[in-house]
């Protein structure tokens, strides 16, 4: 690749697939060319130029858990503990149960973490769910959602999120496996949300290689949700509004 120094600059995280130039370390809050060649992922390969340009090459991530494939799920596991990322006095959540329906969301609104362009969310039957320690320091992060998010107020990581309205899917915990140090836990089903990137900037010119990467993770990719949460959705909606199917 040729010197990059006449591209623009670039004023968002990673999330150019194999874009990238010196300003991208620097957008990307990494400090230095070295802590950027010592962070795991996206980066698949750097290029260091003679002159005074270095140009690094990255791969987008979807997510961490499923960037290089995915690991399935153990029938019959359990459950396990999700902690927040405070480096001490961690917010802890029991998990009662595995998750169901767990899935890719391009949404704005689910936590992901830092440099991936997906979260990953399942559900747990909200009797499944109980706070185990420090659930002082969780917080809503908006009251007003339908699903109201539960955040640790030092380290922002979401722990849960709850719905307390009348809503299909009221009953239901939404949770992120990668909190927790069990394995076992259900693999991604699908991807939603997918379009919805493009509205917290990622270049819509990409989205064909997003959709590419997972089909090539096996995993179809709906702009809303998979057929099947669509249709639980609908059949709520059609019985609030007095239609009654037979079994
Ligand atoms: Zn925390
Ligand atoms: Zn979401």
């Amino acid at each position: 690749m040729a010197s990059c120094g006449s591209l623009p600059p670039l004023t968002r995280r990673i999330d150019q697939p194999r874009l990238a130039t010196w300003q991208v370390y620097k957008s990307n809050e990494i400090s230095s060319p070295e802590a950027y060649w010592n962070t795991p992922s996206p980066i698949s390969a750097i290029l260091v130029s003679t002159t005074t340009v270095i140009t690094i090459t990255t791969a987008m991530s979807l997510h961490p858990l499923i960037d290089n494939g995915i690991v399935k799920g153990r029938q019959n596991f359990a459950g396990g503990t999700l902690y927040c990322r405070c480096p001490s006095n961690q917010v802890a959540v029991s998990l009662k149960s595995n998750v169901a329906h767990n899935h890719a969301c391009g949404c704005s609104k689910c936590w992901k973490p830092a440099g991936a362009l997906f979260s990953i969310v399942g559900v747990v039957p909200r009797e499944n769910l109980s706070v185990t320690a420090n659930e002082s320091k969780l917080v809503i992060v908006d009251e007003s959602a339908a699903i109201q998010r539960h955040a640790c107020k030092d380290c922002g990581v979401h722990l849960y999120g709850r719905i307390e309205k009348d809503h299909p899917f009221k009953g239901l915990d939404f949770v992120h496996v990668e909190l927790s140090n069990e394995e076992g836990w259900q693999e991604p089903q699908f991807a939603g949300f997918v379009s919805s990137i493009i509205e917290q900037g990622f270049n819509p010119k990409g989205m064909d290689d997003v959709r590419a990467r997972f089909r090539g993770l096996g995993l179809d990719t709906y702009d809303v949700l998979s057929p099947q949460l669509m249709d639980l959705i609908a059949t709520f909606n059609a019985q609030k509004a007095g239609f009654t199917f037979a079994a």
